[in-house]
């Protein structure tokens, strides 16, 4: 491991603007042990935080319900105006926000702003849903009585977090639970705590009230959250993360039936049809394979090129992927960063290692230096067979695996052929053949042309083991929402 000389002074000093503590009742709390937080690029140690016991995580829910009802009572207009103000607080902070994200996750500056962006959008999303909550007032179909319908804040939320996109899955969250009149504990990734407790600062600063967020670090997330999730007075859990924790998740929440938000992994098939515009068709896979260094739930994970533009359309992404420089994401022009840690540096080996053993053959990359920093190169396989491990399972790196289909009959179905179901992506010139394709497909999400579908605007979420549930959108809210019915005589 390397000291902490490895930091320039301008990202010292960003490191050192954030808090360490945990954020619990509006107030900072020291803890005995240390969570460290690591730089993947080059393995420095960037500062150590605060890493909550069970007994802190139960301070938080405290925390969270001692403020939920004044909070539920808030105006609208005042929940949306904070959340506007975040919103603004947010964009004027890019440049230090990002270069935390950056630091402790390794994305690319210009990515780490593009979240900054996605996430301070969440903050404007929901400030505007704020004043628009809905209800009805209807006769019953007998007459004589009213059915009255108004919509109230479910309550204390827990809202847990991934590494991958540290401020936004946060915002995504944190923004919709506030616009409802929710109160909530945040669980960051124990990789990645830095952003959230920043995020943390910058709420307190414009004005949210203690207790209403909390935020808890800890190296141990199932000692301090399993109490929280079995605790009767939490009412939402809001997950974003792997299929196999979200599993284990829900099992818990079945203890007191909470409502859950479930945002999981993912497998997504990238389609491209012979009558595909190719120029947009190898920008999109670009997009849909390399953003966050192919580290997103939404990463094109299996590429089926239809056989008539396979090699051509395989050789031009190669070319493009080939291009693309590797560094630290603090260096001007990176585009594939370091993966989080080692850890996910042999699995993305292990997964190309098995495909080249079952017969896939390797145009760019494939070979991973050793350290310092846990990089992998961008890489393109080839005639990658659909046994090969990594059409089954996420491969969370820069690799694009491709393949070979023939109709369009059996690119769906091999597209549907997986437990999962976030994201798929067609590429195709002819309407009919592409919306045909679109509703097809077994997930919660298609880009149809384009390579990225993620909007706050837009409800984004999956089917089959990708989850449960919408964030964002117009439906955003109702994560967050109980539907209450009054029936009315008169
Ligand atoms: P992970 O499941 O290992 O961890 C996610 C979060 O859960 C972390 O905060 C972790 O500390 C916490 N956690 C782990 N075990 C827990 C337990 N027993 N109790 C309570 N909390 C626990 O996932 P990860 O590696 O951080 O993130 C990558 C995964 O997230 C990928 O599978 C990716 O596809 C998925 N993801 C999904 C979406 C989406 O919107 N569908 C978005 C981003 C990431």
């Amino acid at each position: 491991m390397l000291t902490d000389s490895a930091l320039s002074a301008d990202e010292r000093a960003a490191i050192d603007t954030v808090p360490r503590g945990l954020f619990i009742q509006g107030r900072w709390r020291t803890t005995a042990g240390t969570l460290p937080v690591f730089d993947p690029a080059t393995g420095a140690l960037l500062c150590e935080v605060a890493d909550a016991s069970p007994d802190d995580g139960l301070a938080a829910l405290d925390a969270a319900c001692a403020a939920q009802a004044e909070w539920a009572a808030t105006a609208p207009r005042e929940r949306s105006d904070l959340l506007m103000r975040v919103h603004r607080a947010l964009l004027a902070d890019t440049d230090r926000l990002a270069l935390i994200a950056t630091l402790e996750m390794g994305k690319p500056l210009a990515e780490a702003r593009g979240e900054i962006a996605y996430a301070a959008e969440f903050f404007r999303w929901f400030a505007e849903e704020a004043v628009r909550l809905d209800g009805g007032y209807m006769p019953a179909p007998t007459g004589g009585s009213r059915f009255l319908v108004t919509r109230q804040p479910v309550g204390p939320s827990l809202l847990i977090t991934p590494w991958n996109f540290p401020v936004a899955m946060g915002a995504r969250k944190i923004a919709p639970a506030l616009a409802a009149g929710c109160t909530c504990v945040v669980k960051p990734a124990e990789q990645t705590p830095l952003s959230m407790l920043a995020l943390a600062r910058v709420l307190a600063d414009e004005g949210v009230p203690a207790g209403v967020v909390n935020v808890v670090t800890t190296a141990d997330p199932a000692a301090v959250m399993t109490p929280l999730i079995l605790d009767d007075r939490s009412r939402k859990l809001s997950f974003t993360g792997s299929t196999a924790v979200g599993k284990q998740l829900l099992a818990q929440c079945a203890h007191t039936v909470m409502r859950t938000s479930m945002e999981l992994g993912g497998n997504a098939p990238l389609l491209v049809f012979d009558d595909a515009d190719l120029d947009e068709a190898v920008e999109g896979a670009l997009a849909a394979k390399m953003r966050n260094i192919g580290q997103a739930c939404t990463a094109a994970n299996r590429i089926l090129v239809q056989r008539g533009v396979a090699e051509v359309f395989a050789r031009r992404l190669a070319e493009r992927m080939a291009a693309l420089p590797m560094g630290r994401g603090t260096e001007p022009g990176v585009v594939v960063g370091p993966l989080i840690d080692a850890e996910a540096v042999a699995k993305v080996r292990r997964l190309v290692d098995d495909a080249r053993a079952r017969g896939a053959t390797a145009l760019i990359g494939a070979t991973a230096a050793d350290g310092p920093g846990t990089f992998y190169p961008a890489t393109v396989l080839v005639d990658v067979p659909d046994d090969a491990e990594l059409c089954r399972t996420e491969i969370f790196g820069p690799v694009a695996a491709i393949g070979v289909f023939d109709t369009e009959d059996e690119a769906v179905r091999r597209a549907n052929d997986t437990p999962y179901g976030l994201v798929s992506y067609v590429f195709t010139e002819n309407l009919r053949r592409g919306l045909r394709v679109c509703e097809a497909l077994e997930t919660g999400m298609v880009g149809l042309n384009q390579g990225v579908v993620s909007n706050p605007a837009a409800p984004f979420g999956g089917v089959k083991e990708s989850g449960l549930g919408r964030e964002g959108g117009p439906t955003g809210i109702d994560e967050f929402l109980e539907t209450k019915y009054i029936g009315v005589r008169l």
